[in-house]
């Protein structure tokens, strides 16, 4: 099963993308842990990347598209997989579908602006293998240490106040459009993303018609 999740930047993406796809055991791609990973590794992508989403902008499609693709292509991704964080516009999103990556459905978590501010506050990252904690809804069992690897959690630079106001606004100008999009093509799975990570795992298994 091909899927995506949509919604704000704090809306729960990563945390249900790792849920989802430890029940359908398929990989997630994560275009903003991959070039947070470009950004730790010092590529030529991390390089053009960092000013961008230290300031919470958009980096350039042609990168994104070109990225995914060349991780679509990889053979742990042949029995679907879940893109967290892309599409993030619509030309991404037909740039996507004109290589031929098709979509079975498309999950939007609905989190108010006011919750994601409060929320944003709160998450912590695993600098070196991506997962993403809260340190009340979602601590990792030893305080500041990720339950995965062991390693050193982190604030995202990206998740600074005022970062996070204009990267709620980008989402509203540039990716909610995305809905619409996908709701005439029949895909598109509202859930209510202002509960317990438990409640809405269970919510979006049921939306796609399977049970834990
Ligand atoms: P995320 O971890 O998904 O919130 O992404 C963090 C940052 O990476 C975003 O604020 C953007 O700067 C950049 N980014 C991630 N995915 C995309 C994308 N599909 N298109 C453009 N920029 C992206």
């Amino acid at each position: 099963m091909n899927l995506v999740l949509l919604g704000a930047p704090g809306a729960g993406k990563g945390t249900q993308a790792e849920s989802l796809a430890k029940v359908l055991r398929i990989p997630i791609i994560s275009t903003g842990n991959m070039l947070r990973e470009a950004i730790r590794t010092e590529t030529e992508t991390g390089k053009q990347a960092k000013a961008l989403m230290d300031t919470g902008n958009f980096v350039p499609d042609e990168l994104i598209i070109s990225m995914v693709r060349e991780r679509l292509s990889a053979p742990d991704c042949r029995g679907g997989y879940i893109l967290d964080g892309v599409p993030r516009n619509l030309s991404q999103a037909q740039a996507l579908e004109s290589c031929g990556i098709h979509f079975d459905a498309v999950i939007s978590l609905e989190v108010a602006d006011a919750f994601i501010e409060a929320r944003m506050t709160g998450r912590r990252v695993c600098p070196a293998c991506g997962a993403s904690f809260h340190i009340s809804s979602h601590s990792p069992k030893r305080e500041g240490v990720c339950d995965v690897c062991g390693e050193r959690l982190v604030i995202r630079t990206d998740d600074a106040p005022e970062t996070v106001k204009h990267r709620l606004t980008v989402y509203h100008e540039q990716t909610e459009a995305l809905k619409d999009y996908y709701r005439r093509q029949g895909k598109l799975h509202l859930i209510a993303g202002e509960r317990s990570i438990e409640e809405v795992s269970r919510d979006i298994l049921k939306s796609l018609g399977m049970k834990r």
